[in-house]
This record gives C-alpha cells, structure tokens and sequence, in this order.
C-alpha cells in the first residue's frame, strides 16, 4: 500500500497527462465536434460487419426505366392506383408508400386511388411529415386519402457531411403520436420520440429491389412479393431524394426506412454515448502511465485497443451504439505523453556520461532494498584531468562491468564520481569478503585510451533497509567519503547504531590503514625476575587508537580480526614491530632481554607461520629463544593435529613457547604438558587477589608444584601488590608480570625504564 501511495506520489506529471487528457475527451466529447469522425468510424465498423437484409422488406422503385415507361415522372395516381391492385393481387401483405400524397392532381386520378386505398384499406400506408422546428413543415395525405389509409412518418434525420442518418421511433402529427415507416415496417407502433441510427451494417445491394415499371408490366415474379412487405420509393435521380451512404455510394431515401425497419426488426438500439468508453478507458490510461512493470502497461495497452475496437463491434451487433473518439483521443493524448514522459523520465533517470541509471533513478526506486553499497573512485578527478577527452562514461561503466563480474546483478546506479548498487547480504563476513575480493578487482589497472589508469577507491555501506533512500545515499556517500580521507577501504554508516558485530566489521574496514598510519601500535610490559627484581623481558600488546572512536581495547579487536580472518595480519605486525625493537635494545645492550608476543591459537592453522618466525628473528638478528609465543590454552588442542603440529615445528626452530592465560580453561597442566612448551602463564584473575582468596591460593600453589616438576618456568601475570608479589617469591614462582612493576608501556618508555634499571656496567649480568 505503501508503496503505491509512494509511486503514485513520485508521478506527478503523469497525473497532470490524465487530468489534461481527460479534460480534451470531455471538450471533445461534449461539443460533438468530432461527429462527423466519429460516423465515419462507425461506417467503417458497419462496413466490417456488412451483412445481407432479411429480404422480407421488397422496394418496389419509381426509377428512371418507369419515367421512360410511362413517359414522364409525374405520372397519373391511375398509375399508383394499378400498382396497388398489382401487388395485392401478388400477395403483397402490406404496401407503404413513400410519399404523402398532400396534394390535388386531377379529381378523377385522385379519386381512383382513394378508390385503391379503400380497397387494400389497412394494408396500405402513406408517407406523413412530422414538422421540425424551422426545418420542415407538418404535411400529411388529403382528407381523401387519409380518411381510408393510415399514415406513418418518413422523417429522417441528415447526419453532418450525409454520413448516414437517423430515424425517429415514432413522432407526433396533427397531435397524435405516429410510428416512422421504419417502425411500422417492423411491424412496431413505438411511442418514443427518439432517434435511433440504423444498423448499416445491412447493405442495400442486398435488398430486393424491383421497378415500378416492370411491377405494372408484370415482370416480377409473384412470388418476389407475395407474403412480404412492399414499400414504393420514388428513387429516380431528378427527383433529389438522393443522399451519400457511406461505403454504400448514393441511395434512394427508401432505403432507410428499410435499414432502418430491418434494424428494428432484430431488436431496439440503445445510444450509449461517448461516456462509457471514456469511463472504461480511465483505469486503463493510469494502469499504462503509473505502473513501472513492462507487462502490466503493455497488457493495459492491449486491453485499450481492445476497448476502441472490437468491443465497439461486438456491441454494434448487440444494436448497442458507442462513441470511441473521447475515449480514443483520451487515450491518445496518455499514449503520446507517457511515451514523452517515459522518455524524459528515462534521461531525467540517467547518468548523461554513462547512460547508467543515475541517483534520481536510486531515490524514486522504492522496490530495492538490501544492504546499499556506495563506491567511490577517490582519484577521478586526477584521472579525468589526465585526459584531454571525456573518459567519466567509457571510466564508470568499465567499473560498473567490472562490479558486475563480482556478481552483482541488480541495476548499478552512477551519481557524481561514485556508483551504488543494492547487496543482499547484510553486514557479514561474507559481504566484507566480497567487498574485499571487488576491490581486487577493481584495482587492477583499468584500460582507457590505450592508457593504464589505476584506480583508488573505498567504500561506503548502509545497512539500515529501514531508513528512506534519500538518507540511505547520503550516508552511503558519506561513509564512502569518510573512508577515503581515512585512506580505509571502507565505511559502514551510524557506528553507534550498529551492533557489536557491525561495529567489529567497520573496524576491519579500518584495520589496514590502521597498521599503515600508526594508529595500531605496540606497548611493551615488562617481565621481572622475581630473585633479582630485574627485567628480564617484555610481553607486546596490541594497542589501537581509533581517531574517532578512541582507545579500543585488544579484548574487542583481536576477536574480531579472529573472526574476519584479519588475525595474521595484525600478528606478523606486532612480531615484525616487537622483533626489530627487541633488536634495537640489544644493540642498545640489553643483550639477554626476551620478549613475549601473543600467538591466537588460530594463527597455528597459518602454514606460514613457522617460516616467518623464523625469517623475522634471523633478519633482526635474533637468537630463536629471544622469543617467546605465548599461546591461549585451550583443550582443544590436542584434538587439532595442525595445531599440534604447527606447535611442534614452532618449539623445534628453538622459540620459547609459553602457556597463557593458565587457569582460565578446563584444560589440566598435565595434560597440557604433552604440548612443546618452556613455560605457563598464571592468568591475572588468579594472582591479582592472591594475597586474599585461598581458592587461589591452592591453585597457584600447585600449578607451580605441578610445573616445575614438568620442567616449566611459571610467569605470574596481574601482580598489582606487594603481597601478591611476596607471595609468589615465596611460593617459589620464577617470573611476575603487573601493574606493580609497570604497565604496559610505548616501547620508548620500556627503554629508558631498561636503561634506568640497568646501568650500562651491568646490563650483561642479567641472566635468564
Ligand atoms: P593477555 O595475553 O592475558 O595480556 C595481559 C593483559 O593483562 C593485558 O591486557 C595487560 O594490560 C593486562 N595486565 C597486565 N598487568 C596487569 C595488572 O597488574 N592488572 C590488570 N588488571 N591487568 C594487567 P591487554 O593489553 O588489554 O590485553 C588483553 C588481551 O588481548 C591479552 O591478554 C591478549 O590475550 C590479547 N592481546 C593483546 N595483544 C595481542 C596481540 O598482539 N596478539 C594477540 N593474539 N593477542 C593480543
Ligand atoms: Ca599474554
Ligand atoms: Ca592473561
């Protein structure tokens, strides 16, 4: 519902097209200006649907041949007279003749056909003339005449340009009601006044036709006429009761008054008018203009042409009369305007460089939905400028190609110098992948002009399907925008509406420019020997300080660099940095200092691992035991052989290794202990309150009874208090580690710390 409003609301225009439309089909409608067209089309409908006359009407001509016969047109009523008596004698049923008989001719000839009329009496009917304002005058048979014959109407109504005519049901004269000819003929005596149009469809070739001459002569078969009706028309050229048919050339006026009784005969037609066409056209001219579906449009389209032409014949037939021109033209002026429309909409919808479906086209789009992705390329300017011709069309629709082999198949939209486009994923590892793998992609040189253009690009995403497109672009654009001046490969939009995972992934966006630009860095915290209270090394920590979110604990990011498999790149980038440092103190003197790196289980599933250790401490110069791996226990490590294994291959190269976080896993020391390992790292949680919680206490205690006798080394890690640490020399502990001794620190604090703590004289005294 919603969404209909909407497009309904996006379409302005294309209410004004049906407003305009509608108002030129009523004018046309209403003014009848188009009749003349509108008969010609119904002429033409008649013409499709030609058909013979039921042939129970015979016309009986007074035509040229009888003008030569008896010598002249105005011949004596004796004639009319012998006619009658003719036809009866031939089994006529009943005879209409054509004309009123208002005038004297001689009394003898006048009185030979009163004496006819009186002897076919009720059989015979005259022509009367019903006055029309202006137009005619009332004219009807002489007393003589209609005191022994009935009279009927031969009106008719002319239509413009005699494009046909129209017959009256019935009309008044001399104050009685009187059926037309036509009527009667049908053997009807209607009261309505009105009009109806013939069916033209009936041709009058087909009606029998006979002349008055071969009537009298005796030419006709008898049974041309016996048992039909007769009607007597006056058809010769001179006598100007002539007019144009359309399709059918020039027809005597009797003719009509038979089309018009055979018209009758099948039933009453009925004047619809132009209205309900226009009425049935108007759901269909707004189906065609607003729907955006290709198949709905072109099915309103067909239903329309069905509406302006077989339905109007099919109604025809039923003698149910339509007018198609208001509706017609209505749906004309929809149809020539939704095209313009469509086309303006179309440019108005599109990139003018690219002819790519632009961000108007994004924003009127309400079908799409998903995760909107906005794709910046961060040096088109430079590379346009680098061009002396316009490379933005062949640049964006090669990218738009190239987003397109990634796999995208919904439309690519181009606005300024970014493109967007809908994804189905939400914020996953799998979007973040594919974005990963586009950018590979899109960072392979691009061809233009016979040049190698490469492009810069980041990324912008909004995940939010909730918010409308409008806000949804712009933060799409922002993000991607923000990214690039953060040098990240990508953005996601609204990090403080973001849940915990789409925080972690925007974070990722970030990790690489983060290792780049300095805002990952190391802290070192220094491991004290607890006999001599001298450092004897340092564990390096990841550190992050995000420019906007602030200082973001290694809690939050190395799980989530687990998770987006960003872990390796954060590892050999703290052992890079914590190694060379460690070199640098040894050059400084601190010759015999160590240092701890944190290793995640998962980097033991990274079949590079063994060999970049070992490649990092001999290029910074290191002995292997420099270094010490410090590796979450986790149980499941002996049923990972890989790990295992890795672990294996790590303690044979001569790296110390060591167990962190003891205590916090349900995996026992002995168990632990068939793993390579030169020491166990007390977890904090256990050491920090020591000195008070004797659950602890038994704990530490027999950890460390259990690992000297397995031959380890035990670092106490959280050591925050005297007693603490006087506890742990006591108990025998080798190594402390806390904020008692220094917290973790930037490595040119550790080093003025180490230079503090051993003068150069007694720095090779430190013994490990
Ligand atoms: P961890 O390996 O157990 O590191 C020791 C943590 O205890 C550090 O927290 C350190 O700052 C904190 N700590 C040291 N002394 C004290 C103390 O006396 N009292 C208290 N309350 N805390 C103390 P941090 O730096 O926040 O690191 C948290 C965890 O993040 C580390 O736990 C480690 O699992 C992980 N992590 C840090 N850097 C890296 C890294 O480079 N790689 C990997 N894989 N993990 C790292
Ligand atoms: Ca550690
Ligand atoms: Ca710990």
């Amino acid at each position: 519902m919603i969404r209909r409003i909407r497009s309904i609301g996006a379409s302005r225009p294309r209410l004004r097209v049906i407003g305009w439309a509608l108002l030129l089909a009523m004018i046309c409608g209403l003014l009848e200006a188009a009749e003349p067209i509108e008969d010609m089309v119904k002429a033409t409908r008649d013409l499709v649907r030609a058909r013979p006359a039921s042939g129970q009407i015979v016309v009986v001509k007074v035509d040229e041949r009888t003008a030569q016969a008896l010598g002249t047109l105005a011949f004596s009523r004796r004639y009319d007279a012998e006619l009658l008596d003719r036809l009866f004698a031939m089994g006529a049923r009943r005879v209409f003749l054509d004309r009123v008989y208002a005038d004297r001719t001689s009394p003898a000839e006048d009185r030979a056909f009163a004496a006819a009329l009186r002897r076919h009496r009720g059989r015979v009917f005259l022509g009367a003339i019903a006055g029309t304002d202006g137009e005619l005058e009332e004219l009807i048979p002489l007393p003589d005449f209609r005191s022994v014959a009935e009279y009927r109407s031969i009106n008719g109504r002319p239509q413009p340009f005699s494009l046909g005519a129209s017959l009256p049901f019935a009309v008044t004269i001399d104050g009685k009601t009187v059926p037309s000819m036509a009527a009667a003929l049908a053997g009807q005596a209607p009261a309505s006044q009105a009009y109806f149009r013939p069916d033209w469809s009936v041709r009058i070739a087909s009606i029998p036709s006979f002349s008055f001459s071969d009537v009298l002569a005796g030419t006709v078969p008898a049974e041309q006429i016996a048992g039909r009706d007769v009607i007597i028309g006056w058809t010769a050229a001179t006598l100007r009761d002539i007019h144009r048919v359309p399709y059918q050339g020039l027809q005597a006026g009797v003719y009509f008054h038979v089309i018009g009784a055979e018209t009758l005969m099948r039933g009453t037609p009925m004047r619809l008018g132009w209205l309900p066409l226009l009425i049935a056209a108007f759901p269909l001219a707004a189906l065609y203009l607003l729907s955006r579906r290709w198949l709905t449009r072109g099915l309103a389209m067909a239903l329309a042409i069905g509406l302006m032409a077989p339905l109007p014949l099919y109604l025809d037939a039923q003698l149910v009369e339509v007018d198609v021109l208001p509706a017609l033209l209505f749906l004309a002026v929809i149809g020539y305007q939704g095209t313009g429309l469509r086309r303006l909409e179309t440019t108005r919808r599109s990139h003018p460089a690219s002819a790519l479906p632009n961000l108007v086209a994004l924003i009127e789009e309400p079908e799409q939905g998903g995760t909107l992705v906005a794709l910046k390329i961060r040096n088109f300017p430079q590379i346009a400028a680098s061009f002396t011709t316009s490379v933005e069309g062949t640049l964006f629709r090669e990218v738009e190609r190239r987003i397109r082999v990634a796999g995208n198949p919904g439309p690519v939209y181009h606005g300024e110098d970014a493109l967007f486009w809908f994804e189905r994923e939400p914020l996953s590892h799998e979007l973040i992948n594919h974005i990963g793998g586009l950018h590979k992609l899109l960072t392979q040189p691009l061809r233009i002009e016979d040049r190698d253009v490469d492009l810069l690009v980041s990324f912008g995403i909004d995940v939010d399907r909730d918010r409308p497109m409008p806000s949804r672009v712009a933060s799409a654009t922002l993000c991607a925008e923000e990214a690039a001046q953060a040098n990240d490969l990508w953005k996601v939009y609204d990090a403080q509406r973001l849940d915990k995972a789409a925080w972690e992934l925007s974070l990722m966006g970030r990790l690489s420019a983060a290792l780049d630009n300095g805002e990952v860095w190391v802290a070192y915290q220094p491991k004290v020997d607890l006999e001599t209270r001298q450092i004897i090394g340092a564990e390096a920590l990841a550190r992050w300080n995000h420019p906007t979110a602030g200082f973001i604990p290694p809690d939050q990011f190395i799980p989530a660099a687990e998770a987006h498999n960003r872990i390796g790149d954060l590892t050999y980038f703290i052992l890079r940095r914590a190694l060379e440092d460690l070199a640098e103190l040894r050059r400084r003197g601190h010759d015999r200092l160590g240092i701890a790196v944190n290793l995640s289980p998962r980097m033991l599933l990274d079949p590079a691992i063994v060999g970049e250790v070992v490649r990092l401490l001999s290029a910074n110069g290191l002995p292997r035991d420099a270094l010490t791996l410090e590796i979450t226990e986790t149980v499941d490590f002996l049923s990972s052989p890989t790990k295992v294994r890795t672990m294996e291959e790590l303690a044979a190269t001569g790296v110390r290794i060591s167990i962190d976080d003891y205590g916090t896993g349900s995996a026992t020391l002995e168990y632990l202990s068939r793993l390579p390992s030169q020491e166990v790292k007390i977890d904090r949680t256990f050491i920090s309150n020591l000195d008070t919680d004797a659950q602890n206490m038994i704990l530490v205690k027999s950890t460390l009874e259990m690992a000297h006798k397995l031959g380890r080394k035990v670092v106490a890690e959280g050591v925050e208090n005297e007693p603490v640490m006087q506890l742990l020399k006591q108990l025998g502990c080798d190594v402390a580690q806390g904020y008692l001794l220094g917290k973790p620190v930037p490595f040119a604090q550790l080093t003025e710390m180490l230079d503090r703590d051993f003068p150069l004289e007694q720095r090779r005294l430190v013994i490990w």
